[in-house]
């Protein structure tokens, strides 16, 4: 029997407590030197290669480590630096400047890898000068082989780099083949230094697009292969289905391929008998993305189907281990649930299971492993029935008789003006959050301290003059873990972050039982911010799309089942906010875009789900309680009939950013919902000046019916300092009531 080895395509940076955040951000704020940041992070890379070492692979991948971001230490590595920064060294300054800002500059735009939420540093073409900058990745794997840690390199290939890429007067193909000698040349350096073989990423390759770029793919892997060099590549895939019948005429040593979330379709091709024999096959069969135990014995068996098509079998989780918490073994979670569950580094364990199974004949593991699965899968967390049926999926009335009865009750001026949900999370804010969960202060001191910050922003915004307030999310860490906290079915870990870019980290609930909504969840604080003020306070919820998009999602039912028992727990709480009096209630969704499936075969499907339970949670209301929603930065061209379908009374976007750019997709649909555009950016301590909001305001309403026009800013203002929140919506608020006058005496 041909035995089977073990790999992996990248590690959590965190460190199990989030060391590599703190050791960063403690540089950012100069606590400690560049000698002390240097070594701290050796250190952590060290723990993480023998910890993978010790895990038994085969072979440990390196260049998966990096300062902030891996496409970003490549685009350093080839001297791909922004124009606004080439005047500097090349050196760890540099690298977190272009990544955050600095005084003079502003920073590169980070952008959602694939369908993940880890973010990347977006390369900048322009005026560029490529080489070979400090070969880092050489000395990273250096560093491991002076560890007698067996590892392989790792480097995002060509045609990804440069599709991911913006700027520059040079075609796509001219910039791939600018890059092919300086990618041979560290390719070269890094055979020269002893790797036996070099993963070269190009997920690209799993994307609807890929067929057009096919030439230039094939010009970068013929032109390795003359340089000697295709013998030491494995081009490695993940996320989706790859087109295999082209893949496997790239000249390499073998393809690395997702048999997770392919929906099945990378196994068939193999079985059609697109895969040469004789090149190895890195099978991606452990789940990189998602939190659960493996069914071992489904695996076991896809490992023997797959033998039967390859003389070299590498196994492997289905992508990088980015996605996924450290570790287990830091949680103290009921051992009825853990023994669900597997981290990164309990992926590892899987894969040596099955590694000693088939090679050792040695099923101790690989059977321990299986009762465990078996055992929670037999566990009762489907114990809730539900009536889907008995909810209303779309709202009594049409919009415009909805929007009457709005009208009547809310009274509210021409142009309404409100925020997105939350006001500045300071560090006071932080810090009673966390002295209440970590029982340092009572209940009661809690909620007065909550109480006391909410009347605080009830009066700013009295002060303001706006005409929709919020009560402003302090009670909040995040916007879904909140939830996750509260709704039954969710478990919410103590260490289970997951980076989502540079030093920020996120910590996904888990759902891992039948979604309940069991107490209501927010009416409280709305109720009590209502009940100082005559002006409307805006309910504010999470939507089920984006509940689900930032969990780990149970996958033993179907994922638009668990999206529907989410919606169904939002609607307890929109009908229970309606109950006590409140009049408008947002259910924000900003993920419901990013969740778009990478394949556009699933966009429909996906849509129709995701707009089905966003009805199911906001439709069982009166006609004269408004629903509004909201949703971030996103391309939304392809999906505007699906955000008209949400039939939301009110949406607020994003638009300040993109100049407009959103506002034209709202042209080609005739949008006949309210709609309130972002008028200034959140992101940056900037204050917008009057001018910038009128005509911001003013482009908008070219397009959109001045009676459905609301003014906001583009998203929620918890990373905002006080002065700059007042400031800003003062100059707000300014602006519209100016416009409101030059209406008034128009019409007079
Ligand atoms: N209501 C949320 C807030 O204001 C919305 C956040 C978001 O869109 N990401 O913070
Ligand atoms: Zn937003």
């Amino acid at each position: 029997m041909m035995t089977i080895q073990t790999s992996n395509l990248g590690f959590p940076r965190l460190g199990r407590k989030r060391e590599w955040k703190k050791t960063i951000e403690n540089y950012w704020s100069g606590q400690i030197s560049q000698k002390e940041l240097t070594e701290q992070l050796e250190a952590l890379h060290k723990e993480n290669l023998l910890l993978q070492k010790h895990a038994h692979l085969d072979s440990v991948p390196v260049g998966d480590f990096s300062l902030y971001d891996h496409i970003l230490d490549t685009s350093l590595l080839f001297n791909i630096i922004p124009e606004r920064f080439q005047d500097r060294d090349v050196d760890v300054d540099l690298l977190f400047d272009i990544a955050r800002g600095n005084k003079e500059h502003v920073a590169s735009a980070l952008i959602k890898w694939f369908n993940t939420n880890y973010h990347y540093i977006v390369p900048e073409w322009d005026n560029v000068e490529p080489k070979v900058n400090d070969n880092i990745l050489l000395e990273r794997f250096n560093f491991a082989k002076s560890l007698n840690v067996p590892a392989h390199p790792v480097i995002v290939g060509p045609v990804t780099f440069v599709k991911l890429s913006k700027g520059g007067n040079q075609s796509f193909e001219e910039k791939v083949e600018t890059l092919l000698p300086l990618y041979k040349e560290v390719l070269q350096s890094l055979v020269d230094a002893g790797a036996s073989y070099i993963q070269i990423d190009e997920p690209v390759l799993v994307t609807d697009e890929s067929q057009s770029f096919e030439t230039i793919t094939k010009k970068a892997y013929d032109y390795f292969e003359e340089a000697g060099l295709s013998q030491y590549l494995v081009i490695q895939t993940y996320f989706e289905r790859v087109d295999l019948k082209f893949l496997n005429t790239l000249p390499a040593k073998g393809y690395g391929l997702d048999f997770v979330h392919d929906h099945g379709h990378n196994l068939q091709l193999i079985q059609d008998g697109h895969l040469d024999k004789d090149k190895a096959l890195y099978a991606g069969i452990i789940d990189g993305r998602n939190v659960w135990a493996a069914d071992i014995e489904a695996k076991k068996e896809l490992i023997e189907t797959l033998q039967s098509y390859t003389d070299e079998l590498v196994i492997q989780p289905s992508s990088s281990l980015l996605h996924v918490p450290v570790s287990l073994d830091d949680e103290s979670l009921d051992e009825s649930i853990a023994e669900g569950l597997s981290f990164a580094t309990e992926k590892l364990a899987e894969l040596n299971a099955l590694k000693r199974y088939f090679n050792e004949n040695d099923d101790t593991a690989y059977n321990e492993l299986k009762e465990r699965y078996h055992r929670f899968q037999n566990q009762a967390f489907k114990n809730v029935s539900y009536d889907f049926d008995s909810v209303r999926t779309s709202r009594q009335s049409d919009f415009s008789v909805r929007k009457e009865a709005q009208n009547n009750r809310l009274h509210l001026p021409d142009l309404p003006t409100t925020t997105i949900g939350s006001f500045p999370q300071s560090r006071e804010v932080r810090k009673y959050r966390a002295d209440w969960k970590n029982n340092r202060i009572s209940d009661e001191a809690y909620r007065e301290f909550l109480e006391h910050e909410i009347s605080r922003w009830i009066d700013i915004q009295e002060d303001i003059g706006l005409d929709v307030f919020v009560h402003g999310e302090f009670e909040r860490n995040d916007m879904v873990e909140f939830f996750g906290e509260k709704l039954q079915g969710f478990l919410v870990t103590k260490f289970g972050w997951v980076q989502s870019y540079g030093s920020r980290a996120v910590k996904p609930p888990i759902i891992y039982g039948d979604v309940k909504w069991t107490e209501p969840l927010t009416v409280e604080e709305t109720v009590y911010a209502q009940s100082l003020t005559d002006k409307p306070v805006k309910g504010m919820l999470t939507g089920p799309v984006t509940i689900l998009n930032w969990s780990f999602e149970r996958v033993d039912i179907p994922r638009e089942t668990v999206q529907d028992q989410i919606a169904l727990a939002i609607n307890e709480e929109v009908l229970a906010l309606e109950k006590a009096g409140i009049a408008i209630i947002q259910v924000d969704e900003p993920a419901l875009r990013e969740g778009l499936p990478l394949r556009s075969e699933f966009h429909e499907t996906y849509l129709q789900q995701a707009v089905h339970s966003f009805k199911l949670a906001t439709s069982s209301v009166a006609d004269e309680t408004q629903i509004h929603t909201h949703m971030c930065y996103s391309q939304f061209g392809q999906i505007i009939h699906a955000i008209h379908d949400l039939d939301a009374d009110v949406i607020s976007i994003e638009t300040s950013r993109s100049h407009g750019d959103l506002i034209k997709d709202f042209e080609d649909v005739t949008y006949d919902l309210g709609i309130g555009l972002g008028v200034y950016d959140i992101h940056s301590p900037r204050i917008p000046t009057e001018d910038e909001i009128t005509t911001a305001i003013n482009r908008g309403l070219k397009q959109i019916d001045r009676s459905l026009f609301w003014v906001n800013p583009d998203c929620g203002l918890k990373t905002r300092k006080e002065d700059e929140v007042v400031a800003a919506l003062t100059t707000l608020v300014s602006a519209v009531t100016k416009l409101r006058e030059d209406k008034d005496a128009q019409v007079s």
